[in-house]
């Protein structure tokens, strides 16, 4: 049996290596490495995997959230309202941008922000409200967007964990996560479900204003070489990892597909037990699992964590501390107890290793020392 990994990177690559081998050689004999033809093909080719009518590479996930809402024009001061329990990043570049982050709560099923927060945070200074598809599945969209629609704010989804993951609303219509607000903001770091050899990221917009203005503000706010319009930044996705995910996304549905077959394979293994809560998810949104992430009931998570080490299963806590208790996002707003839903979570959670290459050999071990120590 291979070494188990969180995510098996090397597995993947062994099967599309020529392949990969290839087209990042191929870069490399055309010198094109920056915005070269193949950044042009992957952004033609995301934009009709997404059905969306404009992506915009960018260098990686964070700068696609920054660039994001400088794209649209947010000041200082405008409060910009987002979930408690995420990865940093999310929060980070709204206060980089002298934006105040106000946090709400999550769904104590889904990990998501609950709708119900959002509109209770909502002040005459809110402009956007950033949803994170958290571990792999699609916020409530429906009703934050009917949330967004009554207050006219903004709607930036951060689907850096949910590329592929498809929505259904109330009408029957589906959406892809990311396609679905204003505007969405993706991240191709290695270990995501689309991911390159390197750092990477988009953005996703039908606005075909804010796609030009997302476009230039991602090149030093550039309208025609060296007539710069806006103050803008340098975020570009380089032709090495364009090639790379052009590889990969043809892939994207069967790795997808693939996870959801390891989750499930531990909801069915692990899911009676009454010291565990596994994921749920609503039947409005498809999982594409970025994240197989459980909740321990009177478990010493520590204890757990060390015994797989023992076994040589690694396993990750996302997120041991809330936002609200990291010591860069101290203030005087926020004080232990107030989300208790998200503060519950950091305590319990722990995520088993998924990626579309565990096998099912692997799987079978990692379940049967989970319950080892379960039932000890
Ligand atoms: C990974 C991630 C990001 C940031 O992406 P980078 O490419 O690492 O900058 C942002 N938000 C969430 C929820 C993420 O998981």
């Amino acid at each position: 049996m291979r070494k188990i990994q969180m995510v098996d990177l090397l597995s993947q690559y062994e099967k599309i290596q020529q392949q990969v081998d290839e087209a990042v050689l191929g870069v490399i004999r055309s010198t094109a490495f920056i915005n070269g033809p193949e950044v042009k093909q992957f952004q033609a080719e995301l934009e009709e995997y997404l059905k969306v009518k404009h992506v915009i590479p960018c260098a990686n996930g964070t700068d696609a959230l920054q660039v994001a809402m400088m794209g649209l024009n947010l000041q200082p001061g405008d409060e910009v309202i987002t979930a408690s329990f995420t990865y940093v990043a999310t929060a980070e570049v709204i206060a980089l941008l002298k934006l105040t982050p106000v946090l709400v709560d999550v769904n104590p099923d889904t990990f998501c922000i609950d709708p119900a927060e959002i509109e209770k945070a909502i002040t005459p200074k809110t402009k956007a409200i950033v949803p994170v598809h958290l571990f792999g599945q699609t916020a409530d969209m429906e009703a934050i967007l009917d949330i967004a629609k009554r207050h006219n704010l903004f709607v930036i989804e951060d689907t850096a964990q949910a590329i592929g993951a498809d929505y259904t609303f109330k009408d029957g219509s589906t959406a892809k996560a990311g396609t679905i607000g204003t505007v969405g903001c993706t991240s191709f770091f290695p270990s995501k479900n689309l991911g390159c050899y390197g750092d990477g990221g988009a953005i996703f917009t039908n606005d075909d204003e804010l796609a030009k203005k997302i476009r230039m503000i991602a090149n030093h706010g550039q309208s025609v070489q060296y007539y710069h319009d806006e103050i803008g930044v340098n975020s570009r996705l380089d032709s090495i990892q364009a090639a790379i995910l052009r590889c990969k996304l043809p892939h994207l549905d069967s790795y997808n597909a693939r996870r959801l077959e390891v989750a499930n394979r531990y909801n069915e293994a692990l899911g009676s037990h009454a010291k565990v809560t596994v994921p749920q998810w609503p039947s409005n949104t498809t999982h594409v699992f970025h994240q197989y992430t459980m909740q321990l009931h009177d478990v010493d998570r520590a204890a757990l964590k060390d015994y797989l080490a023992s076994k040589e299963i690694p396993a990750m806590i996302y997120y041991p501390v809330p936002l609200h208790m990291q010591k860069a996002y101290t203030d005087a707003r926020y004080t232990a107890g107030m989300f208790p839903v998200t503060e519950q979570l950091c305590a319990s959670v722990i995520s088993l290793p998924i990626s579309p290459d565990v096998t099912p050999d692997q799987q079978e071990y990692i379940i049967e020392n989970v319950l080892n120590f379960l039932n000890q």
